[in-house]
């Protein structure tokens, strides 16, 4: 029970990658605050999904917060220290993607992009990250991608939150350098989750392809491996950059992309 006692909040936990961290961390004794939309039904399942993983003490808690708006973000932290009295892991994970050429880029899609996708990073980490310095410990892992390092066509908005939170990771692991606070980017390349799927169902009704077709394709344009990663593999690494062995690894952008950005 690597994390007995610890606290975290998992940001865009209802589904895909950040439902396996969620799971990842219950199951070494962590406290969880979920976070993410759905059906009732959907976010029924994810509760069930991480209580099931879980330490029986771990205490685990769901917010609706809208990562787009600080004052739901405010609530949401506020949130997590009543109920835990701390927080002392927080992953920053929350997002979506929209695909069009700059031109054609809804001005509202960029705006809601870059709130979710990096000014929550930054709200999230300024509201806790006082604390995890006050206690000497703490960790802040940003959910990034393998588009915080390269670029994609059609991704204007999505390309340019990650490489920012990718920046937003640097200044917070300078910021909190020696004090028992890391702050990392993972970057991961595809992963097969409903974010993915969409791409994929495009990809398939645009080229009349079948969807195993349509997922080939997509892995042969940029993931060397020909594979996708998975969101346990991605909760493992979060696992990992909490454990003691990585208290030197921080403000570092950690590729999980199958080679993709070796190219
Ligand atoms: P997903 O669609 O499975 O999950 C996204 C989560 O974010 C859901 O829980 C959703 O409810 C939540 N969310 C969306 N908008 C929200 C909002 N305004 N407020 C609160 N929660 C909100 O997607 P995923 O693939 O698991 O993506 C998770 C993260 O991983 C994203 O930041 C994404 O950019 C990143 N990522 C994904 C891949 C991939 O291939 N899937 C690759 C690299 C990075």
């Amino acid at each position: 029970m690597q994390l007995k006692g610890k606290s975290a909040i998992v940001t865009g936990s209802t589904s895909g990658i950040g439902l396996g961290i969620a799971q990842a961390l219950a199951a070494q004794g962590a406290n969880i605050m979920l976070n993410g939309f759905g059906t009732a039904e959907e976010i029924e399942a994810a509760k069930v999904a991480v209580k099931t993983k879980a330490h029986p003490e771990a205490v685990i808690l769901y917010s609706n917060a809208d990562m787009t708006k600080a004052s739901d973000i405010e609530a949401m932290v506020n949130d997590a220290k009543a109920g835990f009295g701390a927080v002392d892991i927080v992953v920053n994970n929350a997002g979506v993607q929209h695909t069009a050429l700059v031109e054609e880029f809804p001005v509202a899609k960029w705006d809601m992009l870059l709130a979710l996708l990096l000014s929550a990073a930054f709200h999230t980490t300024r509201l806790t990250v006082a604390d995890m310095k006050t206690r000497k410990w703490g960790r802040i892992v940003n959910i990034a991608s393998v588009h915080g390092l390269v670029a994609s066509t059609m991704k204007s908005a999505y390309v340019s939150a990650k490489h920012g939170v990718v920046g937003l990771t640097k200044v917070v692991a300078l910021e909190t350098a020696g004090t028992g606070v890391t702050c990392n980017a993972i970057c991961p390349g595809w992963v097969l989750t409903p974010l993915v799927q969409k791409q994929i169902d495009a990809l398939a009704a645009k080229e009349q392809l079948s969807n195993e077709d349509a997922k080939a394709k997509l892995l042969g344009e940029k993931q060397p491996t020909k594979a996708f990663a998975t969101p346990e593999e991605i909760g493992e690494f979060v696992l990992f950059l909490c454990s003691e062995g990585a208290q030197q690894i921080t403000g570092a952008a950690l590729t999980m992309d199958g080679g993709w950005s070796a190219q």
